[in-house]
């Protein structure tokens, strides 16, 4: 058996093209502000996709930079502002922030109708409840459209997210559970993890664990996603050892070209949608 590749990329090609349609036949006017503390290389190149990715669509960014000493209180004042600026439609944090910087309580902070990340802890409630208005984490998000796309049934299959982050595991173990799997979240404490991935027939690997997740692991026909990126002397790698698991899954998705592009896509949709909630 030979995986069928679904490919991240091209999906995330085909929203965004549709994104953008939407946005000029509606005439729409959607901002999102991206907040960037600090110097983190990552991070950095990250949001400068995010912003290319935003303007092919049609969406206007606008970025707040800081060094690596802002306080507190300088990003608290601005999320305040940011959340009470009609014109902003989404508000991005970008993490990690610097040392000594509490996050929990930034993102907190964020109106949870302009947390287009899914991160503020009543979206996640909202998500646990499985209630349809949830902004969801661009990540999982991602991971659940090209499951559905690809037209995987997922009703009743015994489903393993293995990593439970707040960002991707656990909102990706809340969406696979709405679609009716019986959910594990596995996790660095796990035992017995190749046994369990073994009785899997959709995995979703989110460890950032380089090639962990071998051909001995993976269900004959089962179907694997790759959310893990990991770069090794400067080549990027997932938490699945693509070229062996290949030939044991139904379907895999790639690193890259898998699930990153489809969080990008994801993160736009969030940022549309966020303008259509508040232009009702
Ligand atoms: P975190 O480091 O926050 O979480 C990793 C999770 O994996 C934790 O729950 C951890 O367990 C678990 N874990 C670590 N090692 C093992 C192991 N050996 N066996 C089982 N579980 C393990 O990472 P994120 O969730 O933020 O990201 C996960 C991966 O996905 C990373 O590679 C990241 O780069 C990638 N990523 C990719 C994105 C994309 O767009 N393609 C977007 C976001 C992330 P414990 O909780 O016990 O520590």
């Amino acid at each position: 058996m030979t995986a069928e590749i679904i490919s991240g990329k091209e999906l995330a090609l085909k929203i965004r093209e549709n994104l953008k349609r939407k946005i000029e036949e509606s005439s729409a006017h959607p901002k999102l502000a991206v907040i960037l503390a600090g110097h983190d290389g990552a991070s950095e190149i990250y949001v400068k996709n995010k912003q290319k990715a935003a303007a092919e669509v049609g969406i206007e960014t606008e970025l707040f930079l800081f060094e690596d000493d802002v306080s507190q209180n300088e990003l608290e004042n601005l999320i305040d502002r940011l959340n009470q600026d009609k014109t902003v439609n989404g508000i991005l944090l970008q993490l990690p922030l610097p040392e000594g910087l509490d996050s929990a309580a930034l993102l907190k902070r964020i109106d949870y109708q302009k947390d287009v990340d899914g991160f503020h802890p009543y979206n996640i409630g909202l998500l646990q409840n499985g209630d349809e208005t949830a902004v969801v984490a661009a990540t999982p998000k991602g991971v659940l459209r090209m499951l559905k796309e690809t037209n995987i049934p997922l009703e009743g299959k015994n489903a393993l997210v293995i990593g439970r982050s707040v960002i991707v595991g656990k909102p990706a173990s809340m969406l696979l559970l709405k679609e009716n799997c019986t959910v594990t979240t596995a996790h660095s404490h796990t035992q017995n993890l190749k046994e369990i991935c073994q009785r899997a027939d959709v995995v979703v690997a989110a460890c950032g664990q380089p090639k962990m997740i071998k051909k001995d692991w993976i269900k004959k026909g089962a179907v694997v996603i790759d959310v893990g990126t990991t770069r090794v002397d400067g080549k990027l790698y997932g938490d699945v050892d693509f070229d062996e698991v290949k030939d044991v899954a139904s379907y895999i998705t790639p690193v890259p070209g898998g699930v990153g592009p489809m969080t990008i896509a994801m993160l736009l949709e969030n940022t549309l949608e966020a303008y259509f909630k508040q232009h009702p």
